[in-house]
């Protein structure tokens, strides 16, 4: 049934005004109500509550929010940093130029765009390209912490720094990170290269690819 606190995060964010007696208004509940109701939206309403977020000073300079793309049961989750431009124009996650080298590389290992999930941990656009602040991730991070326990995804692949970092709540460098299977609370998580720095060091996509087997050796349960 849906509760009270999840009624008026819908309606907030289809844009609808909730106005609330003052006798039942608790004067410092209202970013703790939005961070419960998120726990409990499914993906319909986290959709309509990404799509009308303004928890962050993001939402003024976005054309729109890149919610992700793909199935919602995926086994696979892919989880980049943030869109870029043409992501920003578009509405969708990875379609520039390290979008491309994603669909390769998913294509290498039997996946599509739409067998997989893939998000990032922003979703709107940081101006500029810039890294994202810690305020624009910790503002975000319920709706794909949402995301990851509605998909329920057999493997997660980290791609980059950004969304290794913020996933596994450490600053240890990628290289160090990747080739291993760390643990998501219950979600075994491989940490691997961006696709953007793949561009820029094409002799690194052989460790990408040896990350990429050991996510599908976890996937398919064979010893890793
Ligand atoms: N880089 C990312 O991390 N995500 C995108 O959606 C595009 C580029």
């Amino acid at each position: 049934m849906q509760t009270e606190i999840q009624r008026r995060a819908y309606l907030r964010a289809m844009g609808i005004d909730v106005w609330i007696p003052r006798d039942q208004a608790d004067p410092d509940c209202h970013a703790q109500e939005t961070e419960d109701a998120v726990v409990e939206l499914d993906w319909d309403g986290l959709q309509a509550a990404v799509s009308g977020c303004t928890r962050c000073p993001l939402h003024q300079s976005r054309t729109q929010t890149v919610f992700g793309v793909g199935s919602p049961e995926a086994d696979w989750m892919i989880i980049g940093e943030a869109p870029g431009a043409e992501e920003d124009r578009r509405g969708e996650p990875f379609v520039g130029r390290a979008g491309k080298l994603l669909d390769e590389m998913l294509r290498a290992i039997g996946e599509g765009r739409e067998s997989v999930f893939i998000a990032n941990v922003l979703k709107c656009r940081p101006p500029n390209n810039r890294d994202p602040s810690a305020d624009e991730s910790a503002a975000c991070r319920s709706h794909l912490v949402r995301q990851i326990e509605l998909v329920q995804p057999k493997i997660i692949l980290a791609v980059g720094r950004i969304a290794a970092h913020l996933l596994l709540d450490t600053d240890e460098p990628v290289g160090r990170m990747r080739g291993k299977v760390h643990q998501l609370g219950e979600t075994p998580l491989i940490v691997t290269y961006h696709p953007a720095y793949l561009l820029r060091s094409p002799s690194q996509k052989c460790k990408s690819w040896d990350d990429l087997c050991l996510a599908r050796r976890v996937v398919s349960g064979e010893p890793s």
